[in-house]
């Protein structure tokens, strides 16, 4: 089993790059914005208060997030493998997934970072915004505060895999198929 987590700040490209590497190594895509967005859709309990957290661009509480993954890592058994998105976000979240692995006799196999600079990503977020549909991409400040959010909670997340040994990075800044390939690299070296 291969779990790989995806990692990089809002705008990145990392739901992109999932639905490439989702299907070229057979893993199962857990993206936790987008778990909350079909919440938010469906006016579920959880929906309704990740909505609260999300169109203020703030992190919904860790107790929450970390529940709601476990439990879609638990509805996929059969697994060969995780694809995760969005999360870690936190000091707290990856402790926890590490924990959780550990119980399932699995590990996190490495954290790769798409990089990019902020200036090109805040102008890709509004682009995305136009067509999106998502609060939280039309907003400036919105924005600002999930960068704010990025660098104080989960920037701390890469000296976390980079102490396990298991930090990776890619220049996120190329076409998507160039971004794909050099994830395909490291994902291949890992085997
Ligand atoms: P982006 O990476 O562009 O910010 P996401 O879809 O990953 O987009 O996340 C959107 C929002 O969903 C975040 O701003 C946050 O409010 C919430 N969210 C997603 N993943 C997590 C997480 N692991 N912990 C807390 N909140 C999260």
């Amino acid at each position: 089993m291969i779990n790989i987590v995806l990692f990089g700040k809002p705008g990145a490209g990392k739901g992109t790059q999932a639905e490439f590497l989702k299907t070229k190594y057979n893993l199962t895509h857990l993206s936790t914005g987008d778990i909350f967005r079909f919440n938010i859709k469906g006016d579920t309990d959880l929906g309704k208060l990740a909505k609260t957290f999300m169109d203020k661009g703030e992190l919904v509480p860790d107790a929450v997030t970390i529940k709601m993954l476990e439990s879609e890592c638990n509805n996929h058994p059969d697994s060969s493998g995780f694809l995760f998105d969005g999360f870690p976000r936190t000091l707290s979240q990856a402790e926890a997934l590490d924990a959780f692995l550990e119980s399932k006799n699995e590990q996190i196999t490495a954290t790769i970072a798409l990089e990019a600079d902020d200036e090109v990503l805040v102008k890709r977020i509004l682009e995305r915004g136009k067509t999106s549909g998502r609060p939280d991409d039309q907003d400036a400040e919105k924005i600002r505060n999930r960068y704010q959010e990025y660098n104080e909670k989960t920037a701390p997340l890469m000296d976390y895999y980079k102490g396990q040994n298991k930090f990776h990075s890619v220049n996120g800044i190329g076409s998507i198929q160039e971004i794909t390939e050099r994830l395909s690299l490291v994902i291949n070296s890992l085997k």
